[in-house]
């Protein structure tokens, strides 16, 4: 297998699991395969007059459990491999955290870094009208993920609702709050970071919470920046933080604050203005702390740099961060890994909340919303700790056995049609 086809990587993790779980072979086979794929090629005309062919995907990995729910993700390097394995990763994290979703990824191929907000609008548009016969707030619901943003969803949101003739705020969460977002939903994820971390410090031996606990952070985006928020706050000295150009780091510690009023004024994380040394991603990954946070992209941790880590524990923001063959060797080392299927599920648990409360017209309160996301990443924490304790895996496989589990579970009591 090569180290960075994630979704070989994802299909082997529930091998890994399905060992554990007692899935039946055709149930299990299902599993293993997407339910539906759409590979979609669209012409945008660009600001300089020109036209430009884009490809897009929208993947459905199960619906067992609910609509299909998931991210849509803008990057130069999305393809069809890689939305297949999103896909099948949220319908693990929905599982895990309860939430009656099924599983489902969209992405575009298309670097915003080099694009005008007109033109990604364009895309955003043209892409919605592509996929709008498949989503809906009974049949698939998308989300943000990396470098798409609220105002990303509420052009979704419109293009959709020109298309039905009425408003349809529940298509989307992660919405901006003035068409029907959640209060928390921007912070989810990174809350839930923080919220799993929290529960976990006991376990490697930090029994008198976050003071003076070292975190390093790869990515400064919306997972990693509300992440370092919470650590701090709570006391945590962050270390480092990096995005895609290279990273920051300070062994007394970050302002946090400073540094994300630095990467949103200057769109980069400039050391001079941070009192900091520069790193690259590379040396933040090996750096000495207690928790390390991976928050930008996958394949980070491999089979050549988990011997190097100098962290207690990793708790993955990203999605796939860490390779099944970095799983070994990382466990064999004793660092206790939070996997992003349970530590970066508070994003799909809130935009779960944001839907509620769109199908039946409420709105919650930030105490309310906080103090369910809070209940349900505890809840989810302890669920999975009990079965790596019980069975004696790591927490990874263990939070696959609880997730296909149940997914099997629902396929199984449906049945297969006709
Ligand atoms: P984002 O676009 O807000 O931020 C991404 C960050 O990663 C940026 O700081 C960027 O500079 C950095 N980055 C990009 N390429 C990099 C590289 N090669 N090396 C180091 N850093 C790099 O995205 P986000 O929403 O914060 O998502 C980050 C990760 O979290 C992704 O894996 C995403 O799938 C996952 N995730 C996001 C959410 C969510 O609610 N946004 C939920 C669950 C999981």
């Amino acid at each position: 297998m090569s180290e960075t086809n994630m979704f070989e990587m994802a299909r082997q993790q529930v091998d890994i699991a399905a060992r554990h779980v007692g899935v039946d072979d055709g149930i299990l086979a299902v599993l293993k395969q997407p339910k539906r794929e759409l590979t979609v090629h669209f012409p945008v005309e660009m600001d300089n007059g020109s036209m430009q062919i884009f490809t897009g995907y929208r993947v459905w990995h199960n619906t067992g459990t609910g609509p299909a729910k998931g991210g849509i993700r803008y990057s130069p390097e999305v393809c069809l491999d890689e939305v297949r394995a999103l896909a099948m990763w949220m319908t693990w994290k929905c599982a895990v955290v309860n939430v009656p979703f099924g599983g489902a990824k969209g992405g575009v191929a298309c670097n915003t870094k080099e694009l005008s907000s007109k033109e990604i609008e364009k895309i955003t548009r043209r892409f919605t009208w592509e996929i709008a016969p498949f989503i809906g707030p009974e049949a698939d619901i998308p989300a943000p993920d990396m470098y798409t943003n609220p105002q990303v969803m509420a052009w979704i949101m419109d293009t959709y609702s020109i298309l039905k003739g009425y408003s349809v705020p529940a298509v989307v969460t992660g919405k901006p709050i003035e068409l029907g977002g959640s209060v928390g939903r921007f912070e989810a994820t990174g809350r839930g970071v923080f919220l799993s971390t929290m529960a976990a410090l006991p376990h490697i031996g930090l029994t008198s919470g976050m003071e003076g606990v070292r975190v390093a952070l790869q990515g400064a985006g919306n997972v990693g920046s509300v992440a370092a928020r919470y650590f701090s706050q709570a006391g945590a000295n962050v270390i480092a933080i990096s995005d895609s150009k290279g990273g920051v780091y300070n062994s007394n510690g970050l302002d946090v604050e400073a540094l994300i009023s630095c990467k949103h004024n200057n769109r980069c994380l400039d050391s001079h203005e941070l009192n900091a040394e520069d790193i690259t991603n590379a040396e933040l990954l090996e750096i000495k702390c207690d928790i390390l946070v991976p928050a930008a992209i996958e394949n980070q941790i491999h089979r050549d740099n988990a011997s190097k880590l100098q962290c207690r524990m990793i708790v993955e923001g990203a999605n796939g961060p860490t390779t099944p063959e970095a799983d070994d060797i990382l466990f064999e080392r004793g660092i206790f890994v939070i996997p992003d299927i349970l530590a970066n599920a508070g994003g799909v648990t809130v935009s779960y909340f944001e839907w509620v409360q769109n199908v039946q017209e409420l709105l919650w309160s930030e105490e309310e919303v906080a103090e369910r996301l809070q209940r349900t990443m505890t809840r989810a924490f302890s669920e999975v700790h009990q079965i790596a304790s019980g069975k004696l895996l790591n927490m990874r496989t263990a939070a696959y056995v609880l997730g296909v589990g149940r997914v099997a579970k629902a396929m199984e009591l449906r049945g297969i049609y006709p």
